[in-house]
């Protein structure tokens, strides 16, 4: 899924998660819901830079075709920069930790931030077919699983899932709008 919907859908789901017992932490909430997607765009903008810059010339038709179907696969750093917290053990250790710290002295920071690259992590591995994330990093660096619907590669239902996706946002979207309306008028009337 992309990246924004992934930031809807936790800003939606803060709203149901208020009436759980561990209180909620909506910076760990909403930094989790994107934190997975950060260190590939932040790849993405330093060596499309760099290469520009640098003359470099790719074996690939555009420097972003390199980065996205060649190093994505192949280069350590983006191995681990995309994967660290696209994986279920990973996410799974820092929920625990998490769940540790909260039960030790209060803090929910953690664990929601893990609850969420967890959830985070869940869809994409559902969302993607020939790049999906190595969940299971760092303990196998090759495995993905080949889901038969994606979001972005046509052969996979990406037009319809496309349309899924945007009416969700929408829907979420609007959800969220009158939640917020809803309290501030509720703030307003209690002045
Ligand atoms: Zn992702």
């Amino acid at each position: 899924m992309q990246t924004p919907s992934h930031f809807i859908m936790t800003a939606a789901l803060r709203y149901p998660l208020r009436r759980q017992t561990i209180r909620i932490s909506t910076w760990g909430l909403l930094i989790g819901s994107i934190l997975p997607d950060i260190p590939f765009t932040l790849l993405t903008i330093i060596y499309e830079i760099y290469y520009r810059i640098a003359g470099i010339s790719v074996p690939a038709p555009s420097i972003m075709e390199y980065l996205h179907f060649d190093l994505f696969f192949n280069d350590p750093i983006w191995i681990v920069g995309h994967n660290t917290f696209h994986s279920l053990v990973v996410n799974g250790v820092l929920l625990v930790i998490g769940y540790w710290l909260y039960r030790k002295n209060g803090r929910t920071f953690l664990f929601w931030l893990a609850a969420m690259t967890l959830l985070h992590t869940v869809i994409d591995i559902f969302t993607h077919s020939s790049d999906g994330p190595l969940f299971l990093f760092p303990l196998n660096w090759t495995y993905r699983f080949a889901s038969p619907v994606s979001y972005w590669e046509t052969a996979n239902g990406a037009v319809y899932f496309a349309i899924f996706e945007y009416t969700l946002d929408a829907l979420l979207l609007g959800f969220v709008g009158r939640k917020y309306l809803q309290h501030r008028k509720g703030n307003t009337n209690a002045t």
